[in-house]
């Protein structure tokens, strides 16, 4: 761990995300970035593997302290611009279990499928998908230097001209465009001897063996299933629900009659889902227990596609609004689309390991309703009162991984400093309305009634914020593991409190420190650190 020197009283100008003139942010990126996010996660209480003491159980990992407060900021934030601000979204908290004949309504015992391949000489199984977007990956990348290198050296440089007349990126291009039609058409005939031979065409190598000794391509679901009740046969077989829409589908009447809800309209939930993930060691980006936030909004046949750009849109907006450099997101159209689907996009985010989906916006049609109609022998259908007509909805649906946002915050937020007097500091760059802690509290010593003193102020705040008390160890020692937690304010009582009831006021980013009136220090954490302030960025 970075070693840490500052002392009580040190002030910088540092502004959070910008390029600071006094602090110099040494950020971590790639592998080093990725290595440190997950060992800061278990030092400070954020992520823990699951079952630790007996080895670990792969790809599960449990929140600690300071991860399950962050989680539910996080769950919070998309909640409140999904449910509060949109008078047309509603929410619902459905099981875990459904009937087993959802899945085969929704297609996931039938078609959701991993195309698996294994490396004969490493024995690792890859996803073949993820191997050929990897490839075009790279050469998207060689794209992105001569672009990159053609504007280092002409002054107007124009980049659609560049990009559509280079001879090198005109070939790499054409490339791409050659790999994804093959692609497409490879999964969309389920053809998986063509995915094979894509893989072998593009002299695609095991990362680890570095040897193209492939097995075939084989289809793996990916649904967990259990037992109902004590007799376990066939007919008592349940699964573990693969995403949280299903319970979405299912309920869509109950809740248009019961909340008399007319279309357009949305239902969101969050909830856990489980996936038997092979390729699963890129710690919670592919869990095979995590949480989604979903949300699925009906429209009237034919509006959606204008919905769907609409919920692009909102969906990248959220996003911006925690105050990441907007370079860090793209959207990636899909090539294939999903057996419901008739558009469908990713909002992809660089993790350190590149750039990989974060969310998916789809226009799933009237698919799900439709095939529960079908199974169920039930009707969903809708009547629409003004245009006097019956019928199936279509449908938009939003859906983010919690924990991979989780793990964007963290790789965005770890930030190691040095500071102008050389030593350095690991911080992290939580949105304060987010960070587990609001504020620390620190009696400056552990006498002369400072504790009692700052236990007052904790009394003060702590119906609104979450707050944490600390006497052990110097101030400037205490302020590292606050900026270590993301802690974005840490109040200091001292000597002077006793005498004229003020105390400092330490921001994170900035280090800076303010001297307040105790009696102001509510209305001032209060506006800090407020979610309502940032939702109304939103409307
Ligand atoms: P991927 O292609 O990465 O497997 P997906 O397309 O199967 O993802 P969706 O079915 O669209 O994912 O699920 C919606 C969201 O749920 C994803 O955007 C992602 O954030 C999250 N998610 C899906 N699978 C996992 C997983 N195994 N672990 C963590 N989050 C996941």
């Amino acid at each position: 761990m970075i070693s840490s020197k500052d002392s009580y009283g040190i002030s910088f100008q540092t502004p959070i995300f910008a390029i600071m003139s006094s602090a110099i942010v040494k950020k971590f990126s790639g592998e080093e970035l990725f290595k440190n996010v997950i060992s800061h996660a278990k030092e400070y209480g954020f992520i823990f593997q699951s079952s630790e003491i007996y080895d670990g159980l792969s790809a599960v990992y449990d929140y600690g302290q300071m991860g399950v407060e962050l989680k539910k900021n996080i769950r919070d934030y998309w909640w409140k611009s999904m449910v509060q601000l949109n008078e047309n979204i509603v929410g619902i908290d459905t099981a875990i279990f459904m009937h087993p004949t959802t899945w085969k309504a929704s297609g996931h015992v039938d078609a959701f499928n991993d195309p698996l391949i294994d490396n004969k000489d490493s024995k690792k199984r890859y996803r073949a998908d993820v191997l050929i977007e990897d490839h075009i990956a790279k050469v998207e990348v060689k794209i992105q230097k001569e672009v990159e290198k053609a504007k280092a050296r002409f002054e107007n440089f124009d980049e659609v001209m560049f990009v559509s007349t280079n001879p090198r990126v005109v070939e790499n291009q054409k490339k791409i465009d050659e790999i994804n039609a093959r692609f497409k058409t490879a999964l969309n005939d389920n053809n998986l001897e063509d995915v094979k031979q894509l893989i072998l065409d593009l002299e695609i190598v095991c990362p680890i063996s570095g040897s193209r000794n492939w097995t075939d391509v084989r289809q793996f679901n990916l649904m967990f299933s259990t037992q109902l009740g004590s007799v376990s046969d066939e007919s008592n077989t349940i699964y573990l629900r693969p995403e949280t829409a299903q319970g979405i589908f299912v309920n869509f009447l109950n809740v248009q009659k019961s909340g008399r809800m007319k279309i357009p309209f949305g239902i969101a939930q969050t909830g856990k889902a489980f996936r038997n993930e092979i390729v699963a060691r890129q710690f919670i980006f592919r869990m095979r227990e995590f949480e989604q936030m979903e949300m699925q909004f009906f429209v009237k046949p034919g509006t959606e596609i204008e919905w769907y750009e609409k919920w692009k849109a909102k969906r990248m907006q959220w996003h911006n609004s925690l105050g990441f450099p907007q370079s860090k997101y793209r959207f990636h159209d899909h090539i294939k689309l999903a057996h419901y689907a008739n558009a469908a996009a990713d909002i992809e985010f660089e993790f350190p390991f590149g750039f990989k989906e974060l969310e998916g916006i789809h226009s799933r049609t009237d698919f799900d309703l439709k095939s529960h109609m079908q199974y169920s022998g039930k009707k969903l259908q809708y009547f629409d009162s003004e245009d006097n007509e019956n019928y199936i909805p279509y449908v938009v649906e939003t859906s983010i991984g919690l924990d991979r946002m989780f793990l964007a915050m963290m790789s965005m937020a770890l930030n190691e400093e040095v500071l102008e007097d050389g030593s350095s500091r690991v911080v992290m760059n939580i949105p304060p309305f987010l960070a587990p802690y609001k504020v620390a509290v620190l009696p400056l010593m552990k006498k002369d009634g400072l504790p009692e003193k700052a236990r007052e102020i904790i009394d003060e705040l702590k119906l609104d914020h979450l707050c944490i008390y600390e006497e052990k160890d110097a101030i400037g020692k205490r302020y590292r593991r606050m900026d270590a937690i993301g802690t974005p304010y840490c109040i200091t009582v001292d000597h002077q409190t006793l005498e004229d009831n003020t105390v400092t006021i330490r921001d994170r980013d900035t280090m800076k420190q303010e001297r307040l009136a105790i009696d102001q220090l509510a209305q001032i954490v209060n506006q800090k650190v407020s979610m309502s302030l940032q939702l109304a960025k939103l409307m």
